[in-house]
């Protein structure tokens, strides 16, 4: 008996884990038995706390609940993305500029459309176009920051804005003298349209105005020399209104910005 149980012992020693893991199961205090069940069961309480975890997320977001179990935040994020929606409000002053360079970008839009069909100078229907996206672009960021849109179905010329309504009337009776007129309208409209973004820049924190204003200003500044091309081709040096003679040359004289709002203009 003895010696069984020493040959035993001697084939326990050398024998490899295979000849001991098929031993009958029946065998529950072998060591390593035990870990595997240790093990199992920490799992299963990992399981269960999870699953009571997001139970708790899902009855009420307002409360943070404190679970006691370390949850991966990779393994949270399928129930948290929807909820979040990942969009930071709005600043009062990101709100306002954001409404009103909603209908700077249809002034623009609305007058080169008009000028157009008033002198059939195909700049003025290129550059309208690009219009229509500047509005667009902030039109989303209106729609996703949940804003009441000022454009709606407003036609030609309507505006809520009562300046741009009055500054519309202004710029139409003007650019209906003369072509070259048009063309100075134009350029004043771009000028304008940069100062304001250059504002609304200024004052935002928020990434997305950010990259749409930057958008919009190289299309205005792409607009600005078409402008003043175009003037300069019938003989006319434009005299900048609003910007500065040095910002005005600066613009000039830089090349032609190919950003994605400036498709080639
Ligand atoms: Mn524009
Ligand atoms: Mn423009």
């Amino acid at each position: 008996m003895k010696d069984k149980l020493q040959d035993y012992d001697v084939i326990e020693i050398h024998e490899d884990k295979p000849t001991r893991q098929s031993r009958p199961s029946s065998c529950h205090r072998h060591p390593d038995q035990g870990q595997k069940l240790l093990i199992g069961a920490t799992i299963a309480v990992a399981i269960i706390a999870l699953a009571l975890s997001f139970l708790d997320i899902q009855k009420d977001d307002s409360k943070a609940p404190a679970p006691n179990v370390i949850i991966p935040t990779t393994m949270l994020q399928p129930v948290a993305m929807p909820m979040a929606n990942q969009v930071t409000p709005p600043s009062e002053t990101d709100k306002t500029h954001l409404l009103y360079m909603r209908e700077e970008e249809k002034l623009a839009r609305d007058v080169y459309q008009q000028l157009f069909q008033h002198w059939k100078l195909t700049l003025f229907s290129s550059i309208a176009r690009a219009e229509q996206r500047h509005m667009n672009a902030v039109g989303q960021l209106i729609t996703r920051f949940s804003l009441p849109d000022p454009v709606g179905t407003n036609g030609i010329g309507v505006f809520q804005h009562q300046k741009l309504a009055t500054l519309y009337s202004d710029l139409m009776a003007r650019g209906k003298r003369s072509i070259t007129e048009a063309l100075r309208v134009g350029a004043l409209i771009e000028e304008i349209d940069i100062l304001d973004l250059e504002a609304g820049l200024k004052t935002t924190n928020q990434p997305d105005i950010q990259r749409v204003f930057r958008n919009i200003q190289r299309g205005s500044t792409n607009h600005l020399r078409t402008f003043a091309h175009g003037l300069e081709l019938r003989g006319e040096i434009y005299q900048p209104i609003k910007l500065t003679k040095d910002s005005f040359n600066a613009i000039l004289h830089s090349p032609t910005d190919t950003g994605f709002f400036a498709n080639g203009q």
